[in-house]
């Protein structure tokens, strides 16, 4: 796979990141429930929206409905509430699609649901069903891209070379801790605004810490850098460089 020059880098990170979540993780009711309707929704919710915004939303939510059957029959403006009022018809059709065809247990499946993306059904079925799926979103970009120390952008989660960055992180066995550490990571340690450099386990080895908050450099690659899964020459080259620069 792509980056494997990169391994010592991605072994550190995920050992790390792998690590610390272990020690922090937090244990809100969507991790453990039993209900998996539930569960999707949960992870509907946390898209874009902050956990503990979600949190006083999804306890009534659960407390209300039990099945899609039964919020069709009193439907209630949940995304409302989450500031997303647009989500709510999405929602609704959601459910008329689980309850005329049930709940889908493959990703591919749930990709063709209502108002259900990559990282949502990515989410579900690597938290909740036990089945292998890298997280790929604004947050992973956003760690990735500072530790790594690439450029980012709002179409770099599509490109091939950052999904194959992610699915390289993202450990075959103990994927759903590590996918529990890299949210929790992600919002705790290295937040959008203020990250935590002082507390992060991986700050021996950024390169967002070394090159730009220390000011040794600029950053040092653009997205377009990441080695492709065909690789051309000038990908090899790039990849190359990608290595290079990786190298401590
Ligand atoms: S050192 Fe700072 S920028 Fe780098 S991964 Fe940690 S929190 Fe993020």
């Amino acid at each position: 796979m792509a980056l494997s020059s990169g391994r010592e880098d991605i072994d550190y990170f995920r050992k790390r990141v792998l690590h610390w979540g272990r020690q922090n993780f937090r244990d809100f009711p969507w991790r453990s429930v039993k209900n998996q309707w539930h569960a999707l929704v949960a992870e509907i919710m946390l898209q874009r929206t902050k956990a503990d915004q979600v949190l006083p939303v999804f306890v009534r939510f659960a407390a209300q409905y039990r099945e899609p059957a039964d919020f069709l029959a009193a439907p209630t403006p949940l995304f409302s509430s989450l500031g997303l009022p647009i989500r709510d018809d999405q929602f609704l059709a959601l459910n008329r699609t689980l309850v005329r065809a049930g709940l889908p247990a493959e990703k591919a499946d749930l990709l063709k649901l209502p108002g259900v993306g990559d990282y949502i059904a990515s989410a579900f079925v690597s938290l909740h069903l036990e089945k292998w799926s890298a997280l790929v979103d604004a947050n992973t970009v956003r760690v990735y891209g500072r530790f790594f120390g690439f450029e980012t952008g709002p179409e770099t989660r599509r490109k091939r070379g950052f999904i194959e960055l992610a699915e390289e992180i993202t450990p075959m066995r103990v994927f759903r801790d590590y996918n529990y550490a890299i949210i929790d990571f992600s919002r705790e340690i290295c937040t959008p605004r203020k990250p935590q450099h002082e507390a992060c386990p991986v700050r021996r080895r950024c390169r967002y810490l070394q090159n730009v908050v220390c000011g040794t450099s600029e950053r040092v690659i653009t997205p377009e850098h990441l080695p492709q899964t065909q690789q051309t020459d000038e990908a090899r080259q790039l990849a190359q460089t990608y290595e290079n620069l990786t190298r401590n």
